[in-house]
Order: structure tokens, then sequence, then C-alpha cells
């Protein structure tokens, strides 16, 4: 997988996050380790298999059905299926080589 990772001095859209994931590719406010950069490329495959905008739109839908669940963001954003699966195997450096497709389905 090519890996395209882009210092920035801000994030678009997630001031409060030190890395996001965008159409695969990865913008970071600082160098990552390798979990964590294996936690954005999880969110790269992802985006990839979900055709990037449903991926984007299904995250921002899923976020606010958990915060009304919730009542709390960073609890919901941790329950995320796209998250939970990217926290249960970010440190798993082989994970993507032996990913399925659609993992995050079954995830719940
Ligand atoms: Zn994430």
């Amino acid at each position: 997988m090519k890996k395209r990772i882009y210092l920035v001095k801000r994030l678009p859209l997630a001031k409060n996050y030190y890395a996001i994931c965008l159409f695969g590719f990865v913008l970071s406010v600082r160098p990552l380790s390798a979990t964590e950069l294996n936690h954005e490329l999880i969110h790269a495959a992802q985006q990839r298999e979900l055709l990037y905008i449903p991926f984007f739109i299904w995250y921002g839908i899923e976020w606010g059905l958990l915060f009304l669940k919730y009542r709390n963001w960073e609890k919901a954003y941790f329950h995320i299926r796209f998250e939970k699966e990217a926290y249960q195997h970010q440190s798993d450096l082989e994970y993507l080589k032996h990913r399925r497709h659609y993992r995050y389905r079954s995830n719940q």
C-alpha cells in the first residue's frame, strides 16, 4: 500500500485530534508512531472499500446516532464501528495484510 502522509499545522474538521485520514491521505500534526499510523491506514482501507464519500456519510450519521444514545461525543466516537475496528487492531501491524473486507460489519 502506498503511504501518503502529510504533516500539517492544523487538521481540517478535527481540531481535537492529532491525525485524520481523508480519501486515502493521512494528515497529521506530528510524526505518528507505527501503531497510530496503522490506525489511520485501517481507516484508509475502510474508506476505499466504501468508495470514500459514503464512508464519511455513514461515519457522521453513526456518530450522531451514538451521541443521541450516550450524550457524550467522545464516548460516541469510540463506539463508531470504524473506530472500534481501528482501535482493536491498530497494534497488530500485520493486520492490513490479512484483514477481511468490510470487517467492521461484524464488529458491533
Ligand atoms: Zn480512528
